[in-house]
């Protein structure tokens, strides 16, 4: 990578409801490499290097009915559901440098300007629309997109709506070939690669010209349309340009920046089709990488509130604590196909690997250096050889594969156990001997508090404080056994 900042976004929430633990699984992968970013980088955190951004999407008929249905206004509704996915969010210990809500004042400033600049091209026109619409997608919808029973597969439980009204349109028709160019010559737009053939035979089929706007009087919760107060800006094209909002103001915006949208595999479209098409629309920068995931099941069941399985984030971390599930999701890597989890897993996985396996190592080194009464200060001579260390253990970073750098990390850590084992420090009476063997866990340890940081960072914290000095004492217990 040339590129010396690095923007990475997730997508945001609706606030029809509060976000339940399969929506945080992206919160989780994306923080994850924002960190890794920051440490590659150099960044402190506070956004001179590396912008992570993750928000809500507070506009549309879907955040509407649902402020409706517990009869408040939309505003009081959204104010409330977005501070609760931010305390669930902040619950996964999530480094976000913004959490951005398309109600803010600046957005609403931005998509205005947006789309006055597309309506001064000429590719956004005034036209009639006939057709459906599902509200759960939030999408315009051919017959072809419904089942035999004119029901959108995504959301079985709700009706189709069948709309005619006024609206403008943006001819999305035009940007075919831009489209097709765009992800036959830059491979890494579109990530892992095999969701650019699904994408590419979605575009062999051509692109009708798409709706940007609703009528006011049937959808009044949305930012109006720049000249026409009748009209209010359809909720997609308001939400992608999000992204723009927080990177062009911050200077993450550019051909500098590496900029990366992770997204579900529902939402592949808008952000690899419309969005880029919106983008060079108004001749603006277009981002680097779209990574699409797949989902996150629940006992092998999708996860949603008519299912009645919706499990919050921050229940997970009332029982397991903030690490353990970060851990836990990113050693699933970057799904592609869909993967169950379950709370019994969850539990193996906290006692296999982080109980008996993290947490036991930096208590029986911790153990063996205090009673050795040795210093151990850190090393500082060798550090360009460990700073290669840490690169190699980081280097799948590159293609987003978290899993394959933790089980590097373990791997580490699994000989550093076997190095235990068979040096048997309690049994070595030469105190030089003693020194060199247990300086060289203690140092591993070191190590390895800097690489899981990325991954379980409160962890990494407190080994690293352990660790700090040169005189070492058992602390308390990172994982007690459940
Ligand atoms: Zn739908």
């Amino acid at each position: 990578m040339t590129k010396k900042n690095v923007f990475i976004t997730t997508a945001i929430d609706y606030t029809n409801d509060v976000i339940h633990i399969g929506q945080a699984y992206e919160k989780i992968l994306a923080d994850c490499v924002a960190r890794y970013y920051r440490f590659k980088l150099g960044d402190t955190g506070n956004g001179e290097k590396v912008y992570f951004l993750t928000g809500t999407d507070e506009h549309g008929t879907t955040n509407e009915k649902a402020a409706r249905a517990r009869n408040l206004e939309p505003l009081a509704h959204v104010n409330e559901i977005s501070a609760k996915d931010k305390e669930q969010i902040d619950s996964l210990n999530i480094s976000y440098n913004r959490f951005i809500r398309t109600t803010d004042e600046d957005h609403h400033k931005i998509v205005t300007e947006f789309l006055k600049k597309a309506l001064e091209t000429g590719d956004v026109y005034k036209s009639k629309y006939v057709g459906y619409y599902c509200e759960g997608c939030e999408s315009h919808k051919t017959l072809s997109e419904l089942n035999e029973n004119k029901q959108c597969p995504l959301h079985l439980t709700r009706q189709i709506q069948e709309l005619e009204e006024d609206n403008y349109f943006f001819k999305w028709s035009k940007y075919v070939d831009f489209l097709r160019d765009l992800i036959k010559n830059s491979p890494e737009f579109i990530l892992p690669a095999g969701k650019q053939n699904e994408m590419l035979a979605f575009l062999e089929k051509g692109l009708n010209d798409i709706p940007i706007s609703r009528p006011y009087t049937k959808v009044p919760w949305g930012i109006p349309v720049p000249g026409d107060e009748e009209q209010v800006v359809y909720v997609w094209y308001d939400a992608l340009t999000n992204y723009y909002t927080a990177g062009i103001q911050n200077g993450f915006w550019n051909e500098d920046t590496k900029i990366i949208h992770f997204v579900g595999k529902d939402i592949v479209r808008f952000h690899t089709l419309l969005w880029p098409a919106m983008l060079k629309n108004v001749n603006y920068h277009l981002p680097d990488t779209v990574y699409v995931h797949g989902f996150i099941n629940l006992n092998g069941e999708k996860i949603s509130k008519s299912r009645g399985n919706v499990i919050r984030p921050l229940e997970l971390v009332e029982q397991f604590g903030a690490d353990a599930v970060r851990y836990y999701f990113l050693k699933h890597g970057p799904i592609t196909e869909d993967v169950s989890v379950s709370l019994e897993h969850l539990k193996e996985v906290y006692n296999s690997d982080l109980a008996n396996g993290l947490g036991n190592t930096v208590a029986r080194i911790a153990k063996l250096a205090e009673i050795s009464e040795f210093e151990f200060p850190p090393h500082t001579t060798n550090q360009e050889e460990e700073l290669g260390e840490t690169f190699e253990v980081f280097s799948r970073f590159n293609d987003f594969r978290v899993d394959l750098v933790l089980q590097k990390i373990w791997e580490k850590l699994a000989e550093l156990d076997k190095h235990i084992n068979e040096n048997e420090p309690w049994k070595i009476s030469d105190k030089q001997k003693l020194h060199e063997v247990l300086d060289y866990e203690i140092n591993q340890i070191r190590n390895a508090a800097k690489w899981v940081e990325p991954f379980i960072p409160g962890t990494a914290l407190k080994i690293q404080k352990q660790f700090a000095e040169s005189n070492i004492k058992t602390s308390e217990v990172l994982f007690p056994r459940l």
